[in-house]
């Protein structure tokens, strides 16, 4: 066993200065370490999730600690959220602060963070006049909020795409692509299909007079960070704009500079339209884009932008929620923007990116297929499906973090602070790995 011990944390000038007045009673005293805390989960959450893979009770910078005091890079952070990695002080400086001066009130009442928190957003998006923010708090909630303006312009046909994910409500689910999350819970909104990823003609079959919007992800996330072909959302918004539908670009995973673009689709690899002409074009301009995840840099905050027109769809009465745009919420967001501008870190996430992309495919191990994604959103592919096998041992064996996204793709989604060297210690790892699942006889 290696790196399961307390080391120091990483040098960060992002360290918590001070220590929660309460701390977890998991390490101090017997018989509550992670074996015991494992049998409490089974015994009062609900079993939606599986068994976790551990408790954890702690976390600084990229590192997080279980309830046994093992320390793990973590190269997920809780799904492409802790955009600022764990406990960062200007966040809860913030939060803390908001908290103790107005933590929550009605939207019958508007508050500054709030109002903050929208213009930002809006500047971020380069969106035009007459653009507004719906403020809400999930993922699934924000894809909620456009499925129901897409079916205000009076049309019903919803167009996405397969390997999507969208979220687990109704309405999100309906838009995601996955049988096995679809069907228990049909009938779902219908008017809904589903055309493969990348395919523009396919796409442009499926649009037509009744379609009320499309909906894609610029990178595919939980499909392990799938990218389309070049030019690919420039066509989509041909497409839609020709047939007169809604562009949604669902950049819950991939917005917030975790591409090294606030916004995936303001990448010229991934908004721009294929050739010379398409890059002097700039990068698309969807109609809506919804955001989640890294947003509040760990406290739940989603966002529904609409730009020009589309702004105007939902009227008074058609749409809320009681925690949206909650001020700590938005005081949370706007501290984690403020951070990404400030401390570079969407140019870091480009560079530690490249980083890892570079150290993977040169010389690339035998059971490497290839890195795909952008930014720190990648996908590691496999050439056999020993994906889990790979996440356990650089779990249990090497303290890493990582996602089995798919049987043979692991997926990368760290806070976007990870270091250069933090980096080079995941690709050592990973390689003792790939070993260790292979002289396991796992994978040929
Ligand atoms: N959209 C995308 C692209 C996602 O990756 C996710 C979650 O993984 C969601 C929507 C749903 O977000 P949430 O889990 O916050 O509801």
């Amino acid at each position: 066993m290696t790196e399961l011990t307390d080391r120091p944390a990483q040098p960060t000038a992002a360290r918590p200065t001070t220590q929660p007045a309460v701390r977890p009673d998991a390490t101090t005293r017997p018989g509550t370490g992670s074996a015991a805390w494992t049998r409490r989960y089974s015994g009062a959450v609900m079993n939606t999730f599986g068994t976790p893979q551990r408790v954890l009770v702690r976390g600084e910078g990229c590192y997080v600690w279980d309830a046994d005091g093992n320390r793990y890079l973590d190269l997920l952070a809780g799904i492409a959220v802790n955009l600022l990695g764990h406990a960062h002080p200007t966040l809860t400086g913030a939060i803390s602060a908001q908290l103790a001066t107005l933590g929550h009130i009605s939207n019958f009442f508007a508050s500054t963070p709030q109002i903050a928190l929208a213009e930002r957003l809006l500047e971020i998006a380069g969106a035009p006049e007459g653009s507004r923010v719906f403020l809400c708090n999930s993922g699934t909630e924000a894809n909620e909020g456009a499925f129901k303006l897409a079916r205000r312009t009076g049309r019903q046909g919803m167009v996405a795409a397969e390997g999507a994910f969208h979220g687990r409500t109704m309405g999100a689910l309906a838009l995601t692509h996955k049988p096995a999350y679809r069907e228990p819970f049909e009938p779902l909104p219908g008017n809904v299909v589903h055309v493969p990823y990348g395919d523009v003609e396919a796409l442009r079959a499926a649009v037509d007079g009744g379609t009320a919007a499309v909906v894609l992800e610029p990178i595919q996330g939980e499909a392990g960070a799938v990218v389309p072909p070049a030019g690919y959302l420039a066509a989509a918004r041909d497409i839609t704009t020709a047939a007169g539908a809604l562009l949604v670009l669902d950049e819950v995973q991939t917005g917030m500079g975790r591409t090294g673009a606030w916004f995936a689709h303001q990448h010229p690899l991934i908004g721009g339209a294929s050739g010379e002409a398409g890059a002097a074009a700039g990068p698309v301009r969807p109609d809506v884009v919804t955001l989640a995840k890294g947003l509040g840099g760990g406290i739940p905050v989603g966002a529904v932008i609409a730009y020009g027109e589309a702004a105007t769809l939902l009227r008074p009465g058609d749409h809320g929620t009681t925690f949206g745009g909650n001020p700590v919420a938005a005081a949370a967001a706007l501290a984690t923007l403020h951070v990404v501008e400030r401390d570079g870190l969407r140019e870091n996430a480009a560079a530690v990116g490249r980083h890892i992309v570079d150290a993977l495919t040169a010389p690339a191990h035998p059971l490497l297929a290839g890195v795909r994604g952008e930014g720190l959103l990648l996908g590691v592919l496999l050439r056999a499906p020993v994906a889990v096998a790979v996440r356990d041992t650089l779990l249990a064996e090497h303290g890493i973090i990582v996602n089995a996204a798919a049987a043979d793709v692991l997926r990368l989604a760290p806070p976007l602070i990870l270091t250069a060297e933090q980096a080079d210690h995941f690709v050592e790892a990973l390689t003792i790995a790939l070993d260790t699942v292979t002289a396991l006889g796992e994978g040929s």
